[in-house]
């Protein structure tokens, strides 16, 4: 049946469909973290839905505030009602202490890239100046602008330049220093970098309106900033005086085991994206928390017809509800710390691991040709990958592939997942590393 599906979809969708190129199957029905397909077959989900579900698919409690949401009413634009002042409140007071009491919330719209074009415009308004800063292997989402802020190549070269004035500057990734530097010999880091050429008359860059960062970078292969990175980041930027925005589309709402990954690195960022795990149960919603001295936009600034989803303002508020209750924070950083264990003795297991990484639940397993060396052409580890990532959804689970060439299996299981399912998730992991090494 899934087949069927398969070849319904190809006949009359568009050819830039993803997902079921390397997942080939049709879902017939979800429940927390399993999904079950048109044939019966049971998945375990440790993508779900590009980390949405964040309490796996369809939490009874999440689906039952949306069902007497949908009873009382559904679009608001972005008049003020119940549902959307609960939602409001309750989410700012998820934010530190110290920054509780500055932000504002925008509603930008339904994705992670309405929040990015808004934060960016926020920020060039406020500080009247064009230019923006952005890192090599960022992510940010795929309208023009969310775009041109991605450092993947690939994409953005086939549609041209989409925004100018987007510099980029590496990441705080040691392991793949693009001068190839190692952290023992480095004699400065990439901080400094950034710092030098933004100060520098002949850097090439003038001040830019902002800086965006992840924290974790997650289509990039789950490659976590350093925390003397972070730290000097926002230093920099506080004194030249440039907003900073965190984009935590990925890592936010509890995935790295903190609600929003910047706390962990003890840094205030002037601007939060936050969308994918909002509502918690998938509905679409996409929001800036900004500093309040940044609020300096006109009325309609940034608009959209579908900022005022009452179902995802509603099951946002219980899924705050169910992740106090059931101390889901609790449970990523004891997951994450299970995984933590598990995957480097996977790696120890497996000649194609060359690298395993993460924060909380979010984990990437980076490989490399073992008789060639990480810095040999990618195209046969691409293909390992994937070969992996197809002989896990043989045997029940579904993976993403990520990263630069697509050669990060990368894991993003519900946040409530359990022990159990941790260890039949490394498991079956086990399994395909052997299976597709052949
Ligand atoms: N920012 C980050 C960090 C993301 O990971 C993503 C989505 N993967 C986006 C922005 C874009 O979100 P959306 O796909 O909802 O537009």
């Amino acid at each position: 049946l899934s087949q069927k599906y398969l070849a319904r979809q190809a006949s009359s969708e568009s050819n830039a469909r993803s997902y079921p190129r390397w997942l080939p199957i049709a879902v017939e029905r979800a429940q927390g973290p399993w999904i079950e397909d048109a044939d019966g077959n049971v998945f375990l989900d440790a993508l779900t839905g590009a980390g949405v579900l964040s309490l796996g698919h369809n939490h009874p409690v999440v689906a039952e505030a949306v069902r007497r949401q949908l009873d009382t009413f559904v679009h608001g634009l972005d008049l003020p009602t119940p549902a959307k002042a609960e939602f409001t409140e309750r989410h700012l007071a998820m934010l530190p202490p110290g920054l509780r009491d500055r932000m504002r919330m925008h509603f930008c719209g339904p994705t992670g890239a309405n929040g990015v074009e808004a934060a960016i415009k926020l920020c060039k308004i406020a500080t009247g100046r064009s230019e923006v800063v952005s890192f090599q292997g960022a992510f940010h989402g795929s309208t023009a602008a969310a775009m041109a802020l991605t450092g993947n190549t690939e994409t953005k070269g086939k549609v041209g330049g989409a925004l100018p004035g987007v510099h980029f500057f590496p990441f705080s990734s040691c392991a793949r220093c693009p001068l190839g530097l190692r952290p023992e010999t480095c004699e400065t880091n990439c901080a400094t970098y950034l710092e030098r050429v933004l100060t520098d008359p002949n850097g090439g860059v003038t001040r830019p309106a902002a800086v965006i960062m992840e924290m974790v970078q997650g289509e990039g292969g789950v490659v976590p900033a350093t925390a003397q990175f972070a730290r000097q980041v926002r230093e920099i930027t506080r004194k030249l005086d440039i907003p900073l925005i965190v984009d935590e589309v990925q890592t936010g709402c509890g995935r790295t085991g903190t609600w929003f990954a910047f706390e962990q690195y003890g840094i205030e960022p002037d601007v939060v994206v936050a969308s994918k795990a909002l509502s918690g149960i998938g509905l679409p919603v996409s929001v800036l928390m900004y500093d309040q001295a940044l609020d300096v936009w006109e009325p309609g600034a940034h608009i959209g017809t579908f900022r005022g989803n009452q179902l995802a303002f509603a099951a946002g508020v219980a899924a705050l509800d169910v992740i106090r209750e059931e101390r889901v924070l609790e449970n990523v950083r004891e997951r994450g710390a299970q995984l933590a264990e598990l995957l480097p003795a996977l790696a120890g297991r497996h000649r194609w691991i060359n690298d395993v990484r993460g924060l909380g639940l979010m984990w990437g397993i980076e490989l490399a040709d073992p008789d060639a060396g990480p810095d040999a052409t990618s195209q046969t580890v691409t293909a390992m990958a994937r070969a992996v990532q197809r002989e896990a959804l043989q045997r029940g689970l579904i993976c993403e592939v990520g990263g630069r060439d697509d050669t990060v299996v990368r894991l993003l299981p519900p946040l409530n997942v359990t022990e159990e399912q941790i260890g039949f998730v490394v498991d079956i992991l086990d399994r395909a590393f052997t299976e597709a090494a052949g």
